[in-house]
């Protein structure tokens, strides 16, 4: 069965939190993987990520990261001096993740998350910054064993990936065994013609990871996405790997704005209904698996 997973800010507000708090919690709904976001790294001494790495490992939690990159470190930009700091701030977050054996980074990691306001015609400067930022990020990530996925995300948060094609365009660019693309049923609802050959197209080859949403951004089966067809085109194209499911249901804190949640998306949303919601999720996709034979 593929190891399921849960965003860590399904339950905080703000992006850094008890990352401990979080790994025993995960491990007693019964998820195999925690991912959270991978700037927080930066702020950690070495021994505090082992410590966090040795925690996840007595509780059975694999660690993956996420992130949106602030557009200070934008490594698409055409100011040569943001792009080349973007870089470096990259390869020392991709030498904090190995420090904790952490091996896959997803997210918007390839331009500064957002729609750069001076874009208007053409997106092939940035484009072409990326994939030169990249070439230089991704030596660093196959040198810390480190998978660099690239999540295609909706149109509001960045004008460089928006599909499957285009990310697949993007890593044949790059080249490197450590690239890869990352799908995310909520970003493919707004983007994709079709969410099922979004997900063929792409392969299990080259697909290092899966994120789930609904269409309003809550667990899976409370919006209006087809998951037969997500989980069938997933059990169609052979794929086994991670499938880490993205929810965010608070109004507020660094989290709401980023977001853009302007409203609580459940009912009530304490530390127990959000419980209760995670352990809802888990059931669903254990039953998706089970389905489609995965
Ligand atoms: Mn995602």
């Amino acid at each position: 069965m593929n190891k399921l997973g849960i965003f860590m800010n399904f339950w905080e507000k703000d992006w850094a939190a008890d990352h401990k708090k979080y790994i025993k919690k995960a491990a007693e709904i019964g998820f195999d993987i925690l991912e959270f976001q991978a700037q927080p790294l930066l702020e950690m001494t070495d021994d505090h990520i082992r410590d966090l790495r040795k925690t996840a490992d007595e509780y059975g939690i694999e660690l993956t990261y996420s992130l949106g990159l602030d557009s200070r470190y934008d490594v698409s930009s055409l100011d040569e001096s943001i792009r080349k700091g973007g870089v470096t701030y990259l390869q020392n977050i991709i030498r904090k993740m190995e420090v904790g054996g952490g091996t896959l980074l997803s997210g918007v990691s390839y331009a500064g998350w957002g729609t750069p306001a001076d874009m208007q015609d053409t997106k092939k400067p940035y484009w072409d910054q990326s994939v030169k930022s990249m070439r230089e990020i991704i030596k660093v990530a196959e040198d810390c064993g480190v998978t660099y996925c690239v999540e295609a995300v909706n149109r509001f948060e960045t004008c460089l990936i928006n599909t499957a094609k285009e990310a697949l365009a993007y890593i044949e660019e790059v080249d490197s065994k450590n690239i890869g693309v990352l799908l995310d049923t909520y970003h493919m609802n707004i983007e994709e013609d079709s969410i099922g050959d979004a997900i063929r197209l792409v392969g299990a080859d080259r697909l290092k990871s899966f994120h789930t949403g609904d269409n309003n951004r809550r667990a899976p089966g409370r919006g209006h996405i087809n998951w037969d067809e997500v989980f069938g085109a997933l059990a169609e194209i052979g794929y086994t790997g991670r499938i880490i499911s993205e929810p965010f249901v608070m109004q507020g804190g660094e989290v709401g704005r980023d977001i853009h949640v302007y409203r609580d998306l459940i009912e009530n949303p304490c530390e127990a209904s959000i419980d209760a919601e995670a352990k809802y999720l888990l059931e669903f996709e254990k039953a998706m698996l089970k389905k489609y034979n995965m």
